[in-house]
């Protein structure tokens, strides 16, 4: 059977949809196959954190997301210690977008789409078999697919990851809650009185007002009905006794959901031609607000990358980067949830702790290295030695032209030249050339990545040639 596409990506979350539009940047044939007829309906609320609104920035995204979304100063909110931002946050972006995630999902799918992906809702990716040249994908109607690389970003129960054998070891969840939207029955004042003295010393539970007479609801789902059921209203109004002896007379419910605080991750990123992303590669508890974000960032590292190797001119060891550079980030992803997790537990150690955390987050240098891993404006891979910066996010700094990452659209790479007598003669085709000896850049020249990261540091040609040929593969010529 012919290839039809080159990937195909099973889940149109946010993380299916941002790699398939990071693959049309590169004329990859794609196809998003994704189980639901309708994109989900639950709004949860999830935050931006500064480096997915750089990626957005980097991709002339931005603009499109902010008017859906409530900006929020960006604070070290730690375990729910929330501290004001240090000074030196080194960013353009430096806040929180709020946004409903059906509407980042929305607007991530129309933009794959708007670069040529195809999405086919209302089917299920439900077997698949691989071989040396590619990969035979079964549907649940029974259809078959041929494409050369096969992308599980299919959730934390994906079907992908499950039938690749590959194991998913971590704990099991240890409390589950209960999340919806409803209308309440009580007076404002009174919800506002309540709440504030049951948080004091409940940190899993909140009643806040999320739009016109909408509250948001999170409460503890301990012995609440069967997990495999969707909660009701009922189980809502039992907890909301159980921790607050009233249930705030809630009704009108939006959406009900609920979720546990498992941790998990997958062994391998990687079985030959089909790979993990996002949720369906690890899982851990929302605190923190960082799993759509990490998905999201896995897309944009291993997007250029797959490319690449389709293309044909990835350095050969290029697709496996994308492993040993995303999996240890979300390896410290599920340490930070495991210890915020700790800290969030009303008993008398883990509070005294919290009180020794409180205090130690007003040093600025302890507040600042707590926002930069829930950020992820900290992470640095492993490049080899080399200056701080090398295998570092460059921020949005000012050019010649503007901003820096206004010219990082098309998600090629970039030699941002201050020498201003670099080339990149050979890699043009993949590589833009930005000679400017005014750039806002504490270093003579930086070999960029398509996903923002330092790849190089220097002056000579010989040694960014070198370079070049590590991250872009052979010249053309
Ligand atoms: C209460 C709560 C609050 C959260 N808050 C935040 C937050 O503030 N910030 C944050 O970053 N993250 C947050 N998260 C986490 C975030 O929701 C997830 O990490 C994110 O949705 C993962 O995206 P994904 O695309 O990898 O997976 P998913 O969103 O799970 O998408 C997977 C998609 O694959 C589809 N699918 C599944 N199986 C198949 C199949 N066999 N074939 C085809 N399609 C399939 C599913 O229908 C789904 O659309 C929160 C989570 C919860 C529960």
């Amino acid at each position: 059977m012919p290839h039809a596409y080159d990937v195909i990506i099973a889940g149109c979350g946010p993380t299916g949809a941002m790699l398939a539009a990071e693959l049309r940047l590169h004329d990859v044939r794609v196809l998003v196959v994704e189980q639901q007829t309708e994109p989900a309906s639950a709004v949860r609320i999830v935050g931006l954190h500064i480096r997915s609104l750089e990626l957005m920035a980097m991709r002339g995204l931005l603009e499109r997301i902010l008017p859906h979304g409530r900006k929020r100063p960006a604070s070290a909110y730690f375990a729910a210690i929330a501290k004001p931002a240090p000074p030196g946050l080194d960013s353009r972006y430096a806040y929180l977008l709020g946004i409903p995630q059906p509407v980042i999902e929305r607007l991530l799918e129309e933009h794959a789409v708007e670069l040529g992906a195809q999405v086919r809702r209302g089917c299920a990716v439900a077997g698949f078999e691989q071989d040396d040249e590619g990969v035979t994908v079964e549907l649940a109607d029974g259809e078959r697919l041929r494409s050369r690389y096969l992308v599980g970003g299919d959730g934390a129960r994906s079907t992908v990851r499950k039938l690749l054998g590959v194991g998913f070891p971590g704990e099991p969840a240890r409390t589950e809650s209960l999340m919806g939207e409803m209308e309440v029955g009580v007076p404002p004042e009174e919800v506002a009185v309540t709440v504030a003295a049951i948080r004091e010393t409940h940190q899993r539970f909140w009643l806040r007002p999320a739009g016109v007479r909408v509250y948001s609801v999170l409460v503890p789902a301990a012995g609440v009905s069967d997990r495999a059921e969707p909660p009701t209203l009922e189980d809502f109004k039992q907890q909301l006794h159980a921790v607050a002896g009233t249930d705030f007379g809630v009704h009108s419910p939006r959406w009900l959901s609920r979720f546990g605080d498992a941790t998990r991750l997958a062994d391998s990123y990687r079985v030959g031609r089909v790979l993990l992303a996002g949720d369906a590669a690890h899982i851990h508890p929302p605190i923190g607000g960082q799993g759509l974000n990490l998905g999201v960032q896995d897309a944009f590292n291993l997007g250029w990358k797959l490319a690449a190797q389709i293309h044909g001119w990835a350095p050969e060891t290029l697709l496996d980067t994308y492993q040993t550079e995303r999996r240890p980030v979300a390896e410290a992803v599920l340490d930070n949830t495991r210890a915020q997790t700790e800290l969030l537990s009303s008993e008398p150690g883990a509070q005294a702790v919290r009180r020794l955390l409180t205090e130690l987050m007003d040093f600025d240098e302890v507040n600042l290295h707590l926002l930069e891993k829930i950020t992820a404006i900290g992470i640095r891979y492993d490049f080899g030695t080399g200056p701080d910066l090398l295998g570092r996010r460059l921020r949005d700094i000012d050019v010649k032209q503007g901003h820096l990452y206004d010219l990082l659209h098309r998600g090629r790479g970039l030699l941002l030249d201050r020498t201003e007598r670099l080339t990149v003669d050979g890699w043009s085709d993949r590589v833009d050339h930005l000679a400017d000896s005014t750039a806002a850049l504490d270093a003579p020249s930086v070999l960029l990545r398509p996903d923002g990261h330092v790849a190089w540091i220097g002056d000579d040609q010989q040694d960014v040639n070198d370079h070049l040929s590590r991250w872009f593969g052979k010249p053309a010529h």
